[in-house]
């Protein structure tokens, strides 16, 4: 029996544009980007029913009131949803169902249609990161899996290696001068590239903003501030343990560390809760450098990411995300977008956990966008498309997958699934 209005209305249930819905068989999700507020209903098959109609196109985004509303819980969803702003009722004329219009997250030029005549890898990439050399020394072997969790330092167990400079000159030369894209340069420790000096000479012809990750203690410490001579570049720091602390504090002391703080960026690399509890005196010696915590996963530390990485539920919900990121994580990876990585050997990875996508000896940077555009993993790797986030609840307020998660094989860093 329809529920009908005295004129023979229809009822039907819309949801407002800024309110998303996840639906997770008989569990249901609505949260409402404008005033953050959030609904959950638990083993309610009709309510499931009803909301995956709001979203459904071809029902013209609206679901028909069909059970009285008194007599099920639907009634608690339609207050509830009155209440919160979050979606409402329209009594409309037998056969007059209007269109309800539901915006539809769009990226321009993407993905690029493979015949698009005007295709331009600068509209999609952001840093370009060449390794300069790579190496199995100790600290190397220390972290040796750095590289797929941050950038540096890079272990490669052959032994020492570098990139010829030619080759970073020519691949990033089409890209020079472009706005928002960056050359990042990072290695094993750079300090120890055979020639620094003229490196940075040629580095700075190609008017990129330039990123120089470090890790500390890294070789030649003095050579950091060379480095930093031209205005648009940053030096990024990887501090690892147990020498990094002491090489900081030492590196402090440089009046150039102090001249050029606002371009320096700490990264602290942590194994344990040891190291991090060591932070804290460190960290607040500190002036106005940007600073960022890291647990780095060593193969053996699962139980400290468990303790201090996972998410417990309350945490995720209090994400809170607004409409713009909930669009744009539904279409692309915020974190890995736009990132290109080149090795020692030439090997291109969109992401160094997965497969690569050419070698730079043989292709160009657009050649590797496009390859990573048209067939790559990372830069499009959302929630939806690894388990068990896909069948999840709370799946809109999750940060991107992040490379941890990429290099644990473990997306699930939280206590709900
Ligand atoms: S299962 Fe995935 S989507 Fe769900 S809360 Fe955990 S991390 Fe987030």
């Amino acid at each position: 029996m329809k529920h009908s209005s005295q004129n023979s209305n229809t009822l039907y249930l819309y949801l407002e544009p800024y309110t998303f819905s996840v639906v997770s068989r008989n569990d249901v999700l609505i949260y409402n980007s404008l005033n953050r507020k959030i609904l959950e209903y638990r083993g309610a098959a009709a309510i499931a029913d009803l909301i995956s109609k709001t979203e459904d196109a071809s029902e013209g985004f609206l679901a028909e009131i069909i059970v009285p509303p008194g007599q099920s819980d639907i009634s608690t969803l339609l207050s509830d949803l009155k209440e919160s702003f979050s979606g409402d009722l329209v009594s409309l004329q037998p056969g007059n169902k209007p269109s309800v219009i539901r915006p539809k997250p769009v990226i321009k030029n993407y993905p690029p249609a493979k015949d698009f005549p005007s295709f331009s890898a600068d509209d999609y990439l952001r840093n370009i990161y060449f390794f300069l050399n790579e190496d199995n020394d100790k600290l190397c072997t220390n972290y040796r899996f750095a590289s797929e969790q941050f950038s540096c330092p890079v272990y490669n167990s052959q032994g020492y290696s570098e990139m010829d400079f030619g080759v970073v000159i020519n691949a990033c030369s089409p890209h020079s001068g472009v706005g928002g894209i960056g050359l990042d340069l990072s290695g094993s420790d750079i300090t120890r590239y055979s020639r620094f000096s003229d490196m940075l000479k040629q580095a700075r012809k190609l008017s990129l903003p330039l990123t120089f990750h470090i890790p500390l203690p890294c070789h030649e410490p003095d050579l950091v501030w060379n480095a930093l001579r031209t205005v648009r570049s940053r030096v990024s720091f990887y501090i690892t343990f147990p020498d990094g602390p002491s090489a900081l504090r030492e590196i402090r002391k440089n009046p150039e560390f102090i001249k050029k703080q606002k371009r320096i960026e700490l990264n602290f690399l942590i194994r344990s809760i040891g190291e991090y509890q060591s932070l804290t005196g460190l960290i607040n010696e500190g002036g106005s450098e940007k600073t960022f915590i890291f647990p780095y996963f060593d193969g053996l530390n699962q139980g400290f990411f468990k303790e201090n990485v996972f998410l417990a539920k309350n945490d995720i919900l209090n994400l809170k995300p607004n409409q713009q990121q909930i669009y744009s994580r539904s279409l692309i990876n915020e974190h890995l977008f736009g990132k290109i990585f080149i090795k020692t050997n030439g090997d291109a990875y969109a992401n160094l956990n997965h497969n690569s996508i050419g070698n730079i000896r043989d292709a160009r940077i657009s050649d590797l966008v496009r390859n990573e555009l048209y067939d790559g993993q990372s830069w499009n790797l959302t929630r939806m498309k690894v388990k068990p986030c896909s069948g999840c609840l709370y799946r809109l307020f999750c940060p991107p997958v992040g490379n941890y998660e990429l290099f644990m094989k473990k997306f699930n860093f939280c206590d709900v699934l």
